[in-house]
């Protein structure tokens, strides 16, 4: 029978019908027909790459119902939502529920009209849901951000350990685990706790070449988030800046609204109900500006979030790309700006050594710190560093980064490098950067004057460099481990093991030429080069804007965040289709049939009227 698949409805159909979309992407295919078939098995994609359908589309073609463990409340509203949208009977069951709600859904699980329940893991693990569900047809349990229950994981939660209970105890029911997390470790982890080890890991491509990378040294974060926030967006997209501290994040949200930004900001410090209404605010706006510590992070489901910034430098490669990856996740390009500084890494280091870890953790931590430090300092294609990270290995360098785009000169920097160590050693390695500039560029301060630094033979020796360019010599003889920062003090410079094979000239220093890249003057990538990103981006075209309008009001009368009517893609795709009726609104990728009976008048005439 034509649309069903050993008995079952096909699961293109279900994609088709159900999510509007034409095909699968990537390995979606494979892990669909894997689980409806009755297999288990863990999911390794990157946020953004379309995890979700992998265990929603079986859920629908297998009979009974998909149990769904994730760990946020915000998490579970929206997905339930969203697939409420898509006209699919699903629920979501929390601590936050009423009385009255909480009833309406387990009398809903009790009938057998439900096809999908999202719930936490401490409330699935329970003994009066396990027994429920046992008395329960059952298609599949997906444990979402599984790594959650890994230690080794930036996200531990206890809770989530308790899941091996459903190995044991649904042993025919197919488990698939799902995460972004990729190292070894964790993959072992969550495999043993789930009883996973005998069936297969899908990795799918790690790659998300939609979004662009970009990273430059700090020298004035706020002109520079600015004027990334301003070329990304042209003030229309969402945007995420993270800081790594909470003071940090207020004071960013409070300039970017000095800015104009509509503004929000979200750690961990805040009140929870704070918390929500900044989620749900950020999930629900338009132009939405949110600065953040990393707690903001895990639960925003917005895919289109147009840029992220970093203020400083993330301690990972792994929590990097999980944090840009919040960008584009509708697949249209998107922006990623990491500004990075010597501090960051110094104080990185410091709290790493400082930390209860075991040494085993650190060296790994450590190692971690490296790989983010290379990335950031990178003279050649970043996307290939980082998805090296991730066990992948570009064929070619991705023409999206701005490693590609402008290639940075590197010099040898072996004089320079010997200058400024000298100058540090010199000193008694006792001083600042400012004051080692200062005595470097033959400056006759107060302080240079009291302690007898013009009188060193290192006194003016480094005129002809700048103050700028003196930084970016220190930050990357600090990168490569040649110089350290005393965190606890007063950030005085000290030398270290290396320093001393460069200064006795036995090793060459080659530096990145930051003089090359004015400053404040970074182009916007040529279209033609930057060719892998899908899709225009949208502009001021009437019927997008027409379409936009209509979009924020449907979703305010709905009280939802507006993609969830439609995506930015879906409006962008039928803005440059026109679709003339129902039909070819339905070819739209995006519209499914409940949105199309929904919305789909609704559309043509909003068409009808700006033509
Ligand atoms: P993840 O959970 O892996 O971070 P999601 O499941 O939220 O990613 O998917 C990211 C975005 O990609 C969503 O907007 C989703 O609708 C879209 N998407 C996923 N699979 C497809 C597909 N086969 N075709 C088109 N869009 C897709
Ligand atoms: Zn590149």
């Amino acid at each position: 029978m034509a649309g069903f698949f050993g008995g079952k409805p096909d699961p293109a159909k279900v994609l088709h019908d159900t999510f509007g979309f034409p095909a699968f992407r990537g390995r979606q295919e494979e892990i669909v027909r894997h689980v409806v078939d009755g297999g288990s098995g863990l999911v390794l994609m990157p946020t953004g790459g379309g995890k979700s359908l992998c265990y929603q589309v079986p859920a629908l073609c297998r009979p009974g119902l998909g149990v769904v463990a994730s760990p946020l409340i915000a998490l579970m509203e929206d997905q339930v939502n969203a697939l409420r949208q898509q006209g699919v009977h699903a629920a979501a069951l929390h601590s936050e529920l009423d009385e009255e709600k909480r009833a309406a859904v387990l009398r809903d699980l009790g009938r057998g009209t439900l096809k999908l329940l999202y719930v936490s893991p401490e409330r699935l693990t329970l003994e009066s849901t396990l027994e429920r569900l046992s008395r329960t047809d059952l298609a599949l349990f997906a444990v979402d951000e599984a790594h959650c229950l890994s230690q080794w994981g930036h996200h531990f939660r206890p809770e989530y350990r308790q899941l091996d209970v459903l190995q044991r105890l649904f042993p025919e029911v197919p488990r698939i685990a799902l995460t972004a997390t990729a190292d070894a470790r964790t993959v072992t982890d969550i495999r043993e706790r789930l009883g996973l080890t005998e069936d297969p890991v899908f990795r799918g491509g790690f790659d998300r070449p939609n979004i662009h990378i970009e990273a430059a040294p700090r020298d004035g974060a706020r002109r520079q988030i600015l004027d990334f926030a301003a070329k990304s967006s042209d003030g229309r997209g969402a945007g995420i800046v993270y800081c790594a501290s909470r003071k940090g994040a207020e004071q960013t949200a409070g300039w970017l609204r000095e800015a104009g930004y509509d503004a929000l900001c979200f750690h961990a410090g805040m009140e929870p109900a704070d918390k929500r209404a900044a989620h749900r605010r950020f999930a629900g706006g338009d132009a939405v500006v949110m600065a953040a510590t990393i707690a903001f992070g895990m639960g925003i489901d917005r895919p289109d979030v147009r840029w992220v910034a970093h203020a400083n430098l993330p301690g990972s490669p792994e929590s990097w790309y999980q944090e840009i990856g919040r960008a584009g996740r509708d697949g249209l390009p998107a922006r990623s700006l990491l500004l990075h500084g010597a501090e960051d890494i110094v104080w990185a280091r410091h709290r790493l050594e400082d930390s209860p870890a075991s040494d085993e953790q650190k060296r790994i931590e450590r190692e971690r710190l490296n790989r983010m430090v290379a990335i950031a300092e990178a003279a050649t294609c970043r996307r290939r560093i980082l998805l090296r990270c991730f066990g992948e290995d570009l064929p070619a360098d991705c023409g999206n980064c701005d490693a590609c785009l402008r290639p940075p000169t590197l010099r040898d920097g072996t004089v320079a490098a010997q200058k400024l160590l000298s100058a540090v050693l010199r000193t008694g390695s006792r001083f600042g950067l400012g004051h080692l500039i200062d005595v470097l560029r033959g400056e006759r301060t107060a302080k240079v004057v009291q302690f007898g630094h013009d009188q060193l033979p290192t006194f003016g020796v480094g005129r002809d460099v700048s103050e700028h360019n003196w930084r970016g010599v220190a930050r990357q003889l600090v990168a490569q481990g040649a110089l350290d920062v005393a965190v606890e003090n007063h950030g005085e410079y000290r030398p270290t093991e290396a320093s001393r094979a460069i200064l006795r000239g036995e090793e060459k220093v080659m530096l990145r030429e930051d003089a090359a890249t004015p400053r404040g003057s970074t182009r916007a990538p040529s279209r033609a080069k930057a060719g892998r990103a899908p899709v225009p981006a949208m502009s001021g075209d009437p019927a997008f804007d027409a379409l936009r309008a209509w979009r924020r009001e449907e979703a305010s009368r709905q009280s939802l965040p507006a993609y969830m009517i439609f995506s930015d893609r879906t409006l962008t795709e039928i803005a440059a289709s026109r679709p003339r009726d129902l039909d070819e609104l339905s070819a739209v990728p995006g519209v499914g049939a409940s949105k199309l009976d929904r919305y789909g008048d609704e559309v043509l005439r909003v068409l009808r009227n700006c033509e």
